[in-house]
């Protein structure tokens, strides 16, 4: 596990991985994790100025040591930073677990074929992430409007990744959801790894698809063939 982008979202995946494992195999089985977690305040003020080249370079140094620490595979535990996904496997052997992919294979297992997407700004806004579930597996993408894009975004860096769960933000993603779902969206990925802290199923009818939990998911289903 790539962590600590942000350790809230880390720990979400953590107790996922080891219910899933415990779910598979029962008794005490819990399971094998090399994880190396970054502060997130250097990761979020490169971010902040564009400087992915620099991101890449701290990201690629921490595969490194999870590879040499045993891992069979990578998860980059975060949906915005598999912006740099591509130079962090060029500096690794073992393969990348995409969060795109993962979900995307989810999405098309249940015929869903057009969604919204929440996320960062940089994850709504940039190719890396939609460009991948249009090219690669030909699901349609929307995204919010402007505004409602600025709200989802302040919202992650305000608050979520602070660990502040607030019931206005709750109201206000869930406007976003809906007027997504009248613009066609036949579901609503979760495209940030914090946004199920604030966001699960039972608050919308809107069928929703956490990447948190379906990345960790996948992992386990590939840790334990
Ligand atoms: N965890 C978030 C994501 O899934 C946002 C924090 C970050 O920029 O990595 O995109």
């Amino acid at each position: 596990m790539l962590g600590g982008m942000s350790w809230e979202s880390t720990a979400s995946y953590y107790h996922a991985l080891n219910q899933g494992v415990k779910l598979s195999l029962g008794g005490f089985h819990s399971a094998k994790i090399c994880m190396v977690s970054v502060d997130f305040a250097e990761i979020e003020i490169l971010q902040q100025q564009g400087r992915w080249e620099e991101t890449a370079i701290i990201l690629s140094r921490a595969a490194q040591s999870i590879e040499n620490g045993g891992a069979d595979f990578l998860l980059i535990c975060t949906n915005t930073m598999h912006k740099v996904a591509d130079e962090i496997a060029a500096s690794i052997s073992i393969p990348i677990l995409h969060i795109a992919d993962a979900t995307a294979k989810e999405l098309l297992d249940d015929n869903i074929s057009r969604v919204g997407l929440l996320g960062t700004r940089f994850t709504m806004e940039q190719e890396f992430y939609k460009g991948r579930l249009s090219k690669k597996y030909g699901i349609e993408v929307l995204v919010p409007d402007d505004a409602e894009k600025t709200i989802v975004h302040d919202v992650i860096y305000k608050e979520l990744v602070q660990g502040n769960v607030i019931d206005r933000s709750r109201e206000k993603y869930l406007a976003i959801i809906d007027s997504l779902h009248q613009r066609g969206a036949q579901a609503i990925i979760l495209g940030c790894t914090e946004i199920a802290l604030l966001i699960q199923q039972h608050h919308t009818e809107v069928p929703v698809y956490d990447t948190t939990a379906i990345h960790a998911a996948e992992a386990v289903r590939m840790a334990l063939v």
